[in-house]
């Protein structure tokens, strides 16, 4: 499979149901939603669901809208609307139409809530949130009717309005659908309908003082919206006979069908919002749009293409049931999608001095102009790698150590040659050091006509390094970013049955090496232009700090999977 292009999801049991309602005409054209909550920002998993939502209706010429689930406004903010949107459309996903929010439908519900309490379907209800909970039982204990089921339809017209009208405190009175409180179904125990809540709505402001539930919203948006299928994960079956139930005793305009599928869990990766804000207000991370983070701005920021996500998340199975995937299997997608486009550069991360010694014996002028290809094998031009008497060079790339085999230690060794990558083979002559022992210059000596030659008979080059011009590359902050937490699974409990991923926070998570030097040509790039850094890895110019001034890299991944067993 190629990354150039996305490639189709893979078949799956929802495409199929639409496949077959299409043919016999139950429905013309397919219409989907991806309902965030804005209480936090979009995550790898959420970019499973995008792809599940807006490529089935790409897939059948149908549409998906962008719906925010606006019904909480005590964890919601513009913030989040605003990057939720930003993120959708980097992925590369247009909505159906303008944006939609649950709050849109406010009024509407409201209308149908009394509906509900006409047909004596609804009722407002007096228990506290922990007398309800008591009364409604458990698996093995059938629930018991609240005292306040059996109210007429104008009192419950009544207390609704002023529920509305804020005349009642938070949690002192709620609406409930009258279905069942012996269900073995749970969420048919009378379920919450509206709750009170004095809270200020980023989009409605202060007009309502009631929210509804997720239960007796979720449906009769898709309704009104005209969706066909409503897509959600697993953790919501439980709630279909319930969504469904609305469904049959609202007059909405249609019936919308759910359908659930496994989440996404990754390896190492948190995928919960909560807990990823957590991170945010604790400090632990820079922000939601921290490089360590699985956020989509995150993985963004990272060098992550959103070609790369999508071509993961179409690699995935669409199953009836949860399962934890690789985060290598991710990473898989990156390094295919990054070795496939990402230009090469050089950048020496560690530097340590090497003087030419005979550069005038052989170059012209203070500077040799030598020419790469900017890839390897696809024609993304060339650039230009300014050669002169000075050179940086890895520290880890040199050793004084003769007696290193030359097939273990393929770099520069004292009294040895190495070719420079694009360039000469130099030998290392001699090396100088500070009075605490550290070198701090390599004098070496270039042999004459190697530059795309091979040198002459004694003089076999050990291996191939990367080097940058003193005189012309560009100092450089570079950021090394390993996993952020130690643990494969760090939501699991451990031994004592405590579930705390602050445990398994890698406190290594993030290297900033501010002494980095990169050739010429980095310098000008827009940020968030992505390179393969010959022989150390994929980085990019950060988003938002990078400059021609002070440029900034990011590591986005190594060159190969490195963990363990590989
Ligand atoms: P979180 O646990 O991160 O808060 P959520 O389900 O509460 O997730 P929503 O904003 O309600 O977040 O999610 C929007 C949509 O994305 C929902 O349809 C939800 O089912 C889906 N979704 C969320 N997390 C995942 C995941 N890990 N894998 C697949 N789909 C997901
Ligand atoms: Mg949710």
């Amino acid at each position: 499979m190629s990354s150039q292009e996305t490639p189709s999801p893979v078949s799956n049991f929802i495409a199929q149901i639409i496949d077959e309602e299409l043919q016999s005409g139950k429905i013309s054209k397919v219409v989907t939603r991806f309902p965030p909550e804005p209480n936090g920002y979009l995550h790898i998993g959420h970019a499973k669901s995008i792809c599940v939502n807006f490529g089935l209706a790409e897939q059948f010429g149908g549409s998906c809208n962008l719906r925010f689930d606006d019904t909480n406004p005590s964890k919601e903010e513009q913030e989040y609307v605003d990057a939720i949107k930003a993120d959708v459309q980097w992925l590369g996903f247009k909505w159906g139409g303008e944006v939609r929010y649950a709050s849109d439908y406010f009024d509407q519900f409201y209308l149908w809530a009394q509906h509900l309490i006409s047909a004596g379907k609804a009722y407002v209800c007096d228990l506290s949130p922990e007398q309800a909970s008591d009364y409604r039982g458990d698996f093995n204990t059938p629930g018991k009717p609240s005292p306040f089921r059996e109210r007429s339809v104008e009192e419950n017209l009544d207390l609704l309005e002023r529920m509305k009208n804020g005349e009642f405190d938070e949690g002192s009175r709620s609406l409930r659908a009258k279905i069942d409180m012996t269900s073995p179904n749970m969420t048919l125990r009378d379920p919450v309908m509206y709750r009170i809540r004095k809270q200020h709505h980023h989009q409605t402001g202060d007009k309502w003082n009631i929210y509804p539930a997720y239960d007796f919203a979720h449906g009769q948006e898709d309704a009104i919206e005209g969706v066909t299928h409503s897509i959600c994960t697993l953790e919501f079956a439980d709630h279909k006979p319930l969504y469904d139930w609305f469904l049959e005793n609202l007059p909405v305009p249609c019936k919308p069908a759910q359908h659930e599928f496994g989440r996404l869990n990754l390896s190492y990766t948190m995928t919960s919002k909560r807990k990823l804000k957590q991170l945010v207000d604790d400090k632990v991370v820079n922000g939601w749009d921290d490089p360590r983070m699985p956020t989509l701005s995150g993985l963004r920021r990272r060098g992550y293409s959103a070609r790369a996500v999508r071509n993961f998340c179409n690699s995935l199975a669409v199953a009836k049931t949860d399962g934890v995937v690789d985060v290598a299997q991710f990473e898989f997608f990156v390094r295919e999608d990054l070795n496939q486009n990402a230009p090469r550069a050089m950048c020496v991360l560690n530097p340590v001095k090497v003087t030419v010694t005979n550069f005038a014996d052989h170059i012209k002028g203070a500077v040799q102009v030598l020419t790469a290809p900017a890839h390897p094998s696809v024609d993304l031009g060339e650039r230009q790698l300014p050669f002169t008497a000075e050179l940086y060079i890895d520290r880890a790339d040199f050793s004084q150590d003769g007696s290193l085999s030359r097939k273990k230690f393929k770099r520069l060794v004292l009294g040895d040659y190495i070719r420079l990558r694009y360039a000469y083979v130099i030998k290392a002559d001699e090396v100088v050091k500070d009075a605490t022992g550290e070198i701090v210059e390599i004098k070496a000596s270039l042999v004459p006509g190697t530059v795309g030659e091979n040198p002459p008979e004694g003089m076999k080059p050990r291996g191939v390094i990367h080097w940058v011009s003193v005189a012309e590359g560009k100092q450089a902050r570079v950021r090394v970013y390993d996993r952020l937490f130690t643990h494969p699974a760090p939501e699991s409990a451990d031994e004592s049955g405590n579930s705390d991923f602050m445990q398994y926070i890698n406190s290594q998570s993030v290297r900033v090496l501010d002494n980095c030097w990169v050739e010429p040509g980095l310098v000008s790039v827009a940020p968030e232009s992505g390179f393969q850094f010959e022989r150390e890895g994929y980085f990019v110019a950060d988003r938002y700090e990078h400059s021609a001034d002070k440029p900034v890299f990011n590591m986005t991944i190594g060159l190969r999977d490195s963990s363990p067993g590989k």
